[in-house]
């Protein structure tokens, strides 16, 4: 929601339509559409944060506009109100069981309007708090879990239709758990902050998303539109998390803290793309036996399979 909340009032009568708008004028964004089908195309345009509609209106009435807001996955979460006349009492009921979070009687009386609103925009700027927060990770402040395996989910579906490539990054601490054994789980936990982070810096275009994955565990979805190569990627984020130069326990590994990375990109198999986290999985495998502080990565079209080392082996 931006500092002014975006209101759209739907009425054919345009002489509501000016009380409503006169009774909200100054706290938001106004938009008006006297008919069903340009309330659609409005809500299509921009982004609106609460609906005052009139149930009885010529061609697409208020319930059957309220019913096709509900069907579609970005409008179903828009608070409507209902705007009923007096005598359309019974239409009340209906108008809950259709979705709608509140009702306002015609005549209209704007402190009541005012009240309304007020109340269903914080009611919703609560809930979109709320949804927020439980899709990122406490610990790291990126995206958790559950929002990668929406992500993911939603990414893959589309790149299977359209026959396009998706580029995935599993990454793993190496040798985490001496890390935190040694140090202890404060410093352990301020590792995971440190490298989700760097991680998260390392894929600022728009459309990446960084996710922790498991515990020690990272996932990197790359945006669908063309930029450098994947093994190009994989190596800024081998360097990012070098540069941290957090100390490794382990007489026998690398100086500074390192990670692993299987990274595959490639067309789905199927709308689940479950194929390319199986052999991003299988490859991070790889990287882990094969000594660590690496990348192995199955380019696009191809069956081989490339091997990038961190630059401590360089
Ligand atoms: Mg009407």
């Amino acid at each position: 929601m931006t500092s002014r909340p975006s209101v759209l009032i739907v009425d054919d009568e345009p002489a509501n339509v000016r009380v409503l708008a006169e009774a909200l004028q100054g706290a938001y964004e106004l938009r008006f559409a006297t008919g069903g089908e340009r309330a659609l195309a409005l809500v299509a345009q921009h982004a609106i944060d609460l609906i005052l509609l009139d149930v009885v209106m010529p061609g697409l009435d208020g319930f059957a506009l309220l019913r096709r807001l509900k069907a579609e996955l970005v409008t179903r979460e828009i608070p409507v109100i209902f705007v009923t006349a007096r005598d359309e009492v019974g239409e009340e009921e209906r108008g809950f069981d259709a979705g709608a979070v509140d009702y306002i009687t015609k005549p209209i009386s704007p402190p009541i309007v005012r009240a309304r609103v007020r109340t269903h925009l914080e009611l919703k700027r609560q809930r979109d708090l709320l949804e927020q927060r439980a899709l990122i990770d406490g610990l790291t402040g990126i995206a958790n879990r559950r929002r990668f395996d929406e992500e993911w989910a939603r990414r893959a579906a589309r790149a299977f239709e359209q026959g396009r490539a998706l580029r995935l990054l599993l990454i793993d601490i190496d040798h985490f758990k001496d890390y935190n054994d040694y140090y202890g789980h404060g410093p352990g936990d301020e590792c995971l902050r440190r490298v989700a982070a760097a991680l998260q810096e390392a894929g600022q275009a728009a459309g990446d998303l960084t996710a922790r994955y498991g515990g020690e565990e990272f996932a990197v979805i790359l945006d669908d539109a063309p930029r450098g190569d994947l093994a190009a990627y994989a190596q800024k984020l081998l360097a990012a998390v070098r540069n941290l130069a957090l100390p490794q326990v382990r007489a026998d590994a690398t100086t500074w803290l390192s990670i692993s990375i299987g990274a595959v990109e490639r067309v789905p198999g199927s709308r689940d793309g479950r194929d390319i986290l199986e052999s991003a999985d299988r490859l991070l495998y790889e990287a882990k036996r094969g000594g660590r502080n690496r990348c192995v990565l199955a380019d696009t079209d191809t069956t081989a399979v490339r091997v990038l080392l961190g630059e401590e082996f360089i």
